[in-house]
């Protein structure tokens, strides 16, 4: 049995004292929420904080407030946002990304800031201590050589959180907040393509809010790979959101795929070749090829990289029919059943 190592910990109230207990001792101290990312990981000593801050009892972050958009605070449950009614009808790929992370009681427990926040994967890390001792562990934590390429000289651990990407086909921006102050900005700035320094976050800093904008006239959708239906991190995701006029021209789009690098993965030039055209089968197609040339996936997950970055076309195709108002429910059930997987 792996048991969870020796630490300190204290349960924050308010963000200003989480933020002062966190400004005490960045480089030691961790920020947990739900606990179902970074607990397995402490068990596994992939990350050792000595002391944990619990944002559970932070009331401010548990809201979900209307406006021109909707503001999620940090600490908001999965599950809470997937019963939100507002969240189901106006953000359909936020709401379909986070129905599908882990399980219905990891949902109770994990949080959307969490999600946010989720550590990089790799099947060369997320593994025992013992284990990766036998390999003389990796760059990410205790070694020195990348074992998906030997060569490289950063980390190419993948982003694997489902929100994420649909987060940012979403337009949203988050709240960041310390003991000097906070800052917003778009979501997209959050991440770098580092498996390692994989958040521009400071070690102070807290994620309070994910805020989104109002949705006039647009329709999202999210599609996710992954081995097993009931449940299983993503290998290869398509967040896409459009805005579509009455005359069913596409006015505005966003494509963003996820686990194909250590960041989500923008891909304009699909999304701009919908711009100004309505879903027509050739503009799915063009956009289609456009949008599955930034997939960079590699050897570090589920299934074989070459066939990954191949069915990504696939998976675009299927985002972009949905919002066309195709019946694809069918399809996802017979991909979720491995039919269409061969
Ligand atoms: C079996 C299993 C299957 C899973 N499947 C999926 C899946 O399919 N898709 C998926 O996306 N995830 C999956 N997860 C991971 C996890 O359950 C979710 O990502 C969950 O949303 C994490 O939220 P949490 O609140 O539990 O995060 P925690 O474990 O509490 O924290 C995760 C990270 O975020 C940081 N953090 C938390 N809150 C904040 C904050 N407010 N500000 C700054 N940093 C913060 C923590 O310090 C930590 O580094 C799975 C986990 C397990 C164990
Ligand atoms: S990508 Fe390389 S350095 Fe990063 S976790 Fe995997 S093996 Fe380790």
């Amino acid at each position: 049995m792996m048991r969870l190592p020796h630490f300190t910990f204290h349960a924050a109230r308010t963000v200003r004292e989480a933020a002062e207990l966190l400004a005490s001792t960045p480089g030691e101290t961790m920020l947990v929420a739900g606990g179902t990312d970074l607990l397995p990981n402490m068990k596994r000593r992939q990350q050792a904080p000595s002391t944990l801050v619990g944002l559970r009892r932070v009331a401010e972050l548990r809201q979900i407030a209307n406006g021109t958009g909707l503001t999620v605070g940090a600490g908001v449950t999965l599950a809470e946002l997937v019963r939100h009614e507002t969240l189901r009808r106006a953000y359909a790929g936020l709401w379909q990304a986070a129905a599908q992370v882990a399980t219905p009681h990891l949902r109770n427990m994990g949080t959307i800031g969490g999600n946010i926040c989720l550590d990089t994967r790799c099947n060369y890390y997320d593994q025992n201590y013992e284990w990766r001792k036998s390999i003389d562990f990796c760059m990410k934590k205790d070694g020195r050589t990348c074992w998906v390429a030997t060569s490289s000289p950063r980390c190419l651990a993948v982003s694997s959180t489902d929100t994420a990407p649909a987060l940012l086909s979403l337009g949203a921006s988050v709240t960041l907040a310390s003991a000097d102050g906070e800052r917003r900005i778009p979501i997209a700035e959050l991440y770098r393509n580092d498996g390692i320094h994989y958040l521009t976050r400071l070690p102070h800093e807290i994620l309070t809010a994910v805020h989104l904008p109002a949705q006039e006239g647009w329709r999202s959708t999210y599609w996710k790979l992954r081995r097993r239906g009931a449940f299983d991190f993503p290998v290869l995701s398509v967040a896409a959101a459009a805005q579509v006029a009455p005359d069913g021209a596409v006015t505005a789009a966003r494509i963003v795929l996820g686990a194909v690098a250590s960041r989500p993965v923008e891909a304009p030039a699909g999304a701009q070749a919908l711009v100004g055209r309505p879903l027509t089968d050739e503009a799915i197609a063009e956009a289609a090829d456009l949008a599955a040339q930034p997939a960079r996936p590699m050897d570090n997950t589920d299934f074989a990289l070459v066939w990954r970055k191949r069915v990504t076309r696939d998976f675009v195709t299927y985002a972009l029919r949905e919002l066309r108002g195709d019946d694809v429910r069918d399809l996802r059930r017979r991909i979720a059943r491995q039919d269409l997987l061969v």
